[in-house]
């Protein structure tokens, strides 16, 4: 991978490490510079934009992780969408992806509101916090490993800062390898045989549960490879792993912040 020629490759592992809290965090990865092609990529996409966008002024910076700092769930992704994160500048905030997962968060009783399409909105969180393995759109959505590997010291960090985390969901395969990798980081092995993703699939990792799902890509949702149904029932599983310490949360009712 190439990287920026002030830059190091261990740019991350140094930032993220020095961030003592969530807000120090979000600083960190939002001045983040260190993957020459996906900087390039990112800000391309803010200037030349697409059409139905033309008005709007792209965030074309690395996106935070967003929602509870006190969750007990935490979503990861795979990285943010040219035209969706990447110009709201909120995680899964203005594209399709977003409205499939806002609408199952809402219906389960986690997100404030069913719809995300600016970072002003109004959705609020509790109990959760959506994140991804990479934090800058990649070209075609597909970050190389070495870019794979420069992020995650972000996502290690976030996941230790959320000291109240319990179970883990991994928005497709990368994702679910990320949360491997980083919980090892964490100081928790992958059990052996590794645990494979699979739509639904669980594992326990330290004191982490790990839930599966397919990622709410058009490329799923459009196909009916993931429906509705599909999602909600395994956000409903990582409820019923975390309720108990979700003070007031009650599944199927959706709450208003
Ligand atoms: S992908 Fe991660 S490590 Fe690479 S520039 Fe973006 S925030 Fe930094």
């Amino acid at each position: 991978m190439d990287f920026l020629p002030n830059e190091e490759p261990v740019t991350a592992i140094r930032a993220a490490s020095a961030a003592r809290t969530l807000a120090e965090l979000e600083t960190a990865i939002v001045t983040c510079r260190a993957c020459l092609r996906l900087v390039a990529w990112r800000e391309e996409q803010g200037r030349v934009k697409v059409a139905r966008f033309r008005a709007d002024t792209y965030w074309a910076r690395p996106v935070p992780g967003f929602g509870d700092p006190q969750a007990r769930i935490a979503l990861i992704g795979l990285a943010p969408a040219a035209h969706g994160a990447n110009r709201t500048g909120r995680m899964f905030t203005g594209d399709a992806s977003g409205d499939f997962l806002w609408r199952a968060l809402h219906r389960v009783g986690l997100a404030s509101q069913a719809e995300g399409r600016r970072a002003d909105d109004g959705l609020t969180l509790r109990g959760v916090r959506v994140t991804a393995a990479v934090r800058c759109a990649p070209p075609a959505n597909k970050p190389t490993p070495a870019e794979q590997a420069a992020c995650r010291p972000y996502l290690d960090r976030e996941l230790a800062l959320l000291t109240e985390l319990r179970v883990i969901v991994a928005l497709g395969g990368l994702a679910w390898d990320a949360a491997l990798r980083s919980l090892r980081a964490l100081g928790h092995p992958t059990p052996r045989p590794k645990p494979r993703f699979a739509h639904g699939a669980l594992a326990a990792i330290g004191p982490y549960q790990l839930l599966g799902t397919y990622h709410p890509s058009q490329q799923n949702t459009f196909t009916g490879r993931l429906t509705p149904p599909m999602l909600e029932a395994v956000l409903g599983h990582a409820v019923e792993l975390a309720r108990i310490e979700i003070a007031g949360l009650e599944p199927g009712v959706p709450y208003t912040s």
